[in-house]
This record gives structure tokens, sequence and C-alpha cells, in this order.
């Protein structure tokens, strides 16, 4: 155990709606994400929505790689906009902490994992804006909110050539689940695209620069261990974790 690396993985905030705790808020994370750090060779552990600066950075001195999970909405201001009418629920302390979070880690070079809302989280943080809804971004669209079950792969999505991600897969494209509204639009500084469907709605962003920084827009996590190659993603993530603890 002492070699594995430690893996945090960024908590949502969730109000209780039913049982003995009514209406108050809970830090949890979906367990899949859990799972499939485990199951990868990580030691997962989660990191709650906190204030403060400096306890922010000693949450990220204890991990050696970052997990931004999935959830609400990001609030628009923070790329310069208005809410768009399309919006759904957003949770402005989470965003503030996971900034924090994020921009720490990546100043320490710990590798950096962001999925659905993780890519869009270091899109933002980094300069790039969001579609705040693509059903009314005024093109045509794929189903990106799928009604099948979670773990199916429902979309084709395409590598880019030159891309870590493809790298990662070893392959042209595959086919993932989706559950989504929002998406990329302009990409921050210094990133590139990864992965997009046919829709030329991004899936994919990596850092041109950080070793281990990058997000998908679909589910990996649960897809694995039903889907063997989604492991291939969360593998390569914690090799770099592994590597960065032994620095
Ligand atoms: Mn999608």
């Amino acid at each position: 155990m002492k070699n594995r690396p430690i893996i945090g993985i960024s908590a949502t905030l969730l109000t209780a709606e039913s049982g003995v705790y009514l209406g108050l808020e809970r830090a949890c994370v979906i367990n899949n994400y859990i799972e499939a750090v485990r199951l990868s060779g990580g030691i997962p552990i989660i990191l709650p929505v906190i204030e403060g600066n400096e306890m922010i950075e000693a949450q990220v001195d204890l991990i050696d790689g970052l997990l931004l999970s999935g959830g609400y909405d990001i609030t628009p201001s923070i790329f310069g906009e208005e809410p768009a009418l399309g919006l759904e629920a957003t949770h402005p302390a989470r965003d503030i902490y996971e900034i924090s979070l994020l921009q720490s880690a990546a100043a320490k070079e710990k590798p950096i994992l962001g999925i659905c809302r993780g890519i869009q989280l270091i899109n933002v943080a980094f300069g790039g804006t969001l579609f705040q809804d693509l059903p009314s971004s005024g093109f045509p669209v794929l189903q990106h909110f799928q009604k099948t079950k979670y773990s199916l792969a429902t979309h084709l999505v395409k590598l880019l050539p030159q891309s870590k991600l493809r790298k990662i897969f070893g392959k042209e494209s595959l086919f993932t689940n989706s559950f989504h509204h929002q998406s990329v639009k302009e990409i921050a500084p210094g990133f590139v695209i990864s992965a997009q469907t046919s829709d030329g709605v991004i899936e994919g962003i990596e850092s041109q620069n950080a070793p281990f920084l990058m997000g998908v827009q679909w589910h990996p996590e649960v897809m694995c261990p039903q889907t063997s190659g989604m492991q291939l993603l969360f593998s390569a993530f914690i090799e770099a974790a592994k590597w960065r603890r032994s620095r």
C-alpha cells in the first residue's frame, strides 16, 4: 500500500431531501469514482468543500493526484456571462472551492483528471468559456443527455491525433456515455482539444504544458469495469500520480 498514490476526489454538496437529517447539506461523492480509483491502484480520499486558501493548500499537500468529479452547472459569472434560460442549478461555494483546489494542485504539478463538470471547471479556471445549455446553443447537436443506463456507451468520440488521450486509449475513436447539457465553448489558453463528437461538441481537453492535466466530458467511472477500455484512462492517471509521489 505504501507506494500507492493518494487520489483526492472533490466532493459535492447535496441537501438531504428525506430522512432524519432532512434539509441538511452533505459532503459526498458518487461511489463509482471511489471504486474506479481503487480498482486502478490508487487510494481514494474525499475532499470536502471548505473555505480558506491555506486549508485548501494543506488538502492538496495530502494528495498525489486530483480527480474533479461531476455535478452542478458552473456559475456563468465565473466566465463573464449572465445566466442563460437553460442554465440549471449552480453551487457557487463549490465552484470557488474547486477552482482554488485545482489551481493549487496545478501549481504543485499534481496530476489532475476532470470528469464531466470537471472538464468544464478546468476550462473556466484557466480562462475558457462554456455553452451554458447545449440544446439551446443555436446549432444542432446529438443527444448528450442520454436516456439509457449510465454505463451504456451511446455516442462516438473522436480522439485527436497527437493528443495524450489518443495515446492512452491507443485508438482513433471510442464510444462513450453522455450526461451533460453544458460543454466547453472557447478553450482555455494553453490547452488543446483532445476529443470531439461528430456535432463538434468538445469532449476532451488537455494542457499543453503540464504532464497530466486533462478533462473528459463523459463518465468513464460508471463505464468501468464493465467496459474494459475505460480503465485505461484511470490507469494512466494513477501512473502519473505514482510518478509524482516518487519525486
Ligand atoms: Mn457528450
